[in-house]
């Protein structure tokens, strides 16, 4: 059968082809572990978007989920992780902004611990239900407000926040191990930077990254 025809059929749009071509694509642009790439080449990205949006699920573009969030674009996920990893190898990981649930099932494949928070109660589950069926037993999440983060799992070796808060929230410092770090954007609506900061003996580490675009972090929980 022709690859068009497949695409008719909503076969092609999703087979390991198209997403090794979304692996192509992503090392064509500089992400450059294979770790990286491996875990993503592994991931049914198809699987984390609404049914009517997964024939483009192996663009490089971030998509409409549920309650007017984003599952964050393939690019963003695959530089993100590569700052995760960068290094040392994390056996803990905060996540903040669960969303479909990609991210987090990127760095179930490659750490040892996962833990999401989501503030809106919905997206918890079905990202729940996602993990369950994909067999992630290393992925734990909960609905709650990312700023408090997760106190009673602390510390982290890295946190990672996949929405924007409009300042660096410091305190979550507090739940991340010394050498650990902390990778978020940071900014508005119109101007995002992402940061990454590491917690040393004595305070810690500030580094800009670069431009990005992400959701607002914002204060409480939807039920
Ligand atoms: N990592 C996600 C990206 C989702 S977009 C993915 O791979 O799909 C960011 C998510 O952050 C949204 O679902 C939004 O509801 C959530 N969010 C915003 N503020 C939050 C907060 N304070 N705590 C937890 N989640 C938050």
């Amino acid at each position: 059968m022709g690859e068009e025809h497949m695409n008719s059929l909503g076969i092609g749009m999703t087979s390991q082809r198209t997403r090794q071509r979304m692996i192509d694509r992503l090392r064509d642009r500089g992400v450059g572990d294979e770790r990286v790439l491996m875990a993503m080449a592994q991931i049914p990205r198809h699987l984390f978007v609404d049914e009517a949006l997964a024939h483009r699920a192996y663009e490089d573009d971030a998509l409409p989920i549920k309650f007017g969030q984003t599952i964050s674009q393939p690019y963003v996920v695959a530089r993100m992780t590569e700052e995760v990893i960068k290094h040392h190898h994390p056996a803990k990981v905060l996540e903040l902004g669960t969303g479909s649930g990609y991210q987090a099932a990127v760095l179930g494949q490659l750490i040892d611990q996962v833990f999401s928070i989501e503030r809106i109660d919905k997206l918890t589950r079905i990202a729940r239900r996602r993990f369950i069926k994909l067999g992630y037993q290393n992925i734990r999440c909960k609905t709650g407000d990312g700023f408090a983060g997760w106190p009673s799992e602390a510390l982290f070796d890295v946190i990672i926040c996949t929405a924007a808060p409009e300042k660096v929230p410091y305190s979550l410092l507090d739940q991340l191990e010394v050498g650990g770090k902390m990778i978020l954007p940071v900014g508005d609506n119109k101007k995002q930077k992402l940061v990454a900061i590491v917690k040393e003996e004595n305070g810690y580490h500030e580094e800009i990254l670069g431009d990005v675009f992400f959701v607002p972090l914002l204060e409480g929980v939807v039920r």
